[in-house]
């Protein structure tokens, strides 16, 4: 390809509502512009990536087993309504209505279609493990689209789904899945970490996010440094180690607090440090109205709250409600003499001489003692985790970083084909529900998530697996009949060997041409110049290196095969 014919609009500022890595350079570099809020166009560039990113995803889809398929986009409402999740959905779901008044869903996920597919056409046992991908856009209104393609509401997604007779083939089918994923995301060339995605204590199926470390990440993970434990903070189950608080009880008090709210009022105010307060969070539990109880500094996870109560729906109250109930708005609810239901977190029962709202407008309660003062209902697993928490396996304090998830993978077992009555004939002749998993990756969001990991101050570097082009020839002067020649030669000498070539024919100055090489990320430069070509040499420099090598011109493509074998 000649850089003057290729259609790659690059910008000189940072846009300015771009706030990630991988967004701005994406900007920049001319490989992606914006539609609408999280809805992009992907230019030539971007789509030499994706195409990449997804040629090695189906290399290892295939070689695991997997065949590739292609469902509709637009899902017909009765399926959703077979799995409760038509309503369930929610907001997320982009929904449209054809000219006969039918409900449709821009497929947000396929587990849906795919379920009543199979079942349709699969009925023994036989025909089965069945595991079956597609690579294609998929659609979620999400609450925030940012960050370019991290968070986008279209995006590109591969999703595979296992069938099998029964547990043991899900087990099977879900092992491969994991391999081809670490296998996927080594050869994407990504840092990632593998966290389990599981509710552990909490039970709940198994389930795997991979998860590509960087600052920039929405995911925080915690880890233990013994490699025994990786979860999401949001999944990571949190164990409390009684210590024996041996503090002693002081004499509960009321006191006169106007216009304290938040506890960082508190604190102020009192002058004790967040982990002596508890705060008091209502919700309404299938209409229910409960309090959650925990400390100060920390912050509740719904998912387990709403695992704990065992309820549907889950939502937080509002300030009136609460008052009509409780007698007292946020900011002045506590755990004493509450006339609802009250779930303290684990750590809370560890606490001694707490501060906590007294359920009357401007007044809380000092020295509260758990057990004494108040007993909840139960003592449960309600917040997220954070670094220095205990490993849940082996006790070691557990250590936190931010990622980016690029896959899910997930046990569904017979959730959706119980819904939809989905069943094959086992060996027995009975009519069993199929064992199903589903496994995403953001194909989308990985091409984002590399740059997030693979630029400099200067642009992109991409690794070689996925560059939109692996080589780019710069002749210095491009009016110079010598220098264009023999960059010419060597692009097609380059082409001839399955290299992908850029050929920066550009009459620009030498300057914007090493520049635009930079930002846009290909991985080798060769450049043609005067001086080196005296000498029949060329000049030869890897993007993510400062050193130039001069390379005799017989000897470049050898030396360049070489490059690109290192990978
Ligand atoms: P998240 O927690 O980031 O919202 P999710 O749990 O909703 O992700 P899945 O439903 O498991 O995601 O989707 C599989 C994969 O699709 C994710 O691992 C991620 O890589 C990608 N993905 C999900 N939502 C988006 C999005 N809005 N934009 C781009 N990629 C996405
Ligand atoms: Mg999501």
């Amino acid at each position: 390809m000649k850089f003057s014919e290729l259609f790659c609009p690059t910008l000189r500022e940072v846009p300015s509502e771009a706030e990630t890595v991988s967004h701005q350079l994406l900007l920049r570099a001319g490989y992606i512009r914006k539609a609408g809020a999280g809805i992009y166009s992907y230019l030539p560039l971007a789509q030499r990536v994706l195409r990449k990113i997804e040629t090695i995803v189906r290399e290892e889809m295939d070689r695991a087993g997997g065949q590739e398929l292609l469902m509709p986009i637009i899902q017909p409402r009765e399926l959703w309504e077979q799995t409760g999740r038509w309503d369930v959905y929610g907001d997320e779901m982009f929904r449209l209505v054809d000219r006969h008044q039918r409900h449709f869903a821009l497929g947000p996920t396929h587990e849906e279609i795919i379920t009543s597919l199979v079942d349709n056409d699969v009925h023994s046992y036989r025909d089965l493990p069945l595991l079956l991908y597609q690579i294609q856009n998929k659609y979620r209104d999400e609450i925030r689209p940012r960050f370019g393609l991290m968070r986008g509401r279209e995006f590109i997604m591969k999703d595979l789904y296992s069938f099998d007779i029964d547990e043991e083939g899900l087990d099977i089918s879900y092992r491969k899945m994991y391999d081809a994923y670490h296998r996927i995301f080594q050869r994407l060339k990504l840092q990632y970490r593998v966290v389990e995605a599981d509710s552990g204590a909490i039970g709940g199926n198994e389930s795997h996010e991979f998860v590509v470390l960087a600052d920039t990440g929405e995911s925080e993970i915690v880890y233990c440094e013994n490699g025994d434990y990786a979860a999401n903070v949001e999944k990571a189950a949190c164990v409390y180690k009684d210590e024996g608080n041996d503090e002693a009880p002081l004499e509960m008090q009321k006191i006169h607090t106007p216009g304290m709210r938040t506890i960082k009022d508190l604190v102020e105010f009192t002058g004790q440090p967040e982990q002596r307060h508890v705060k008091t969070l209502t919700y309404y539990a299938d209409g229910e109205l409960v309090a959650a109880v925990l400390r100060g500094d920390r912050e509740l996870n719904e998912i387990k709250l709403k695992q704990v109560l065992g309820c549907r729906e889950l939502y937080m109250a509002d300030d009136a409600a609460v008052r009509e109930a409780c007698g007292a708005g946020f900011g002045s609810l506590g755990p004493v003499g509450l006339n609802i239901k009250v779930y303290a977190d684990l750590e809370v029962a560890g606490m001694r001489n707490l501060t906590c709202g007294a359920n009357e407008d401007d007044y809380h309660f000092i020295n509260v003692n758990p057990g004494r003062d108040f007993v909840p209902e139960d003592y449960v697993d309600i917040r997220n985790a954070v670094e220095g928490d205990l490993c849940p396996v082996c006790g070691k304090p557990l250590q936190a970083t931010r990622g980016i998830e690029v896959g899910h993978i997930f046990k569904l077992g017979t959730k959706y084909s119980e819904a939809m009555n989905a069943t094959v004939l086992d060996q027995k002749g009975q009519a069993v529900p199929l064992v199903m998993g589903c496994y995403g990756i953001g194909i989308s969001r990985t091409m984002a998530a590399s740059i997030e990991q693979n630029h400099d101050e200067n642009g992109i570097i991409w690794p070689m697996p996925i560059a939109p082009f692996q080589v780019i020839i710069v002749p210095v002067n491009a009016k110079k009949e010598d220098q264009m020649s023999t960059a010419l030669a060597l692009y097609n000498q380059l082409q001839e060997q399955g290299v992908e070539v850029l050929l920066d024919d550009r009459d620009e100055r030498a300057g914007v041409k090493f520049k635009d090489a930079d930002l846009i990320g290909i991985p080798v430069r060769i450049t043609v110049g005067p001086k080196a070509l005296q000498e029949n040499q060329v000049e030869v420099k890897k993007r993510w290196e400062n050193e130039i090598q001069h390379v005799a011109i017989d000897q470049v493509v050898d030396a360049i095969l070489e490059i690109i074998h290192q990978g």
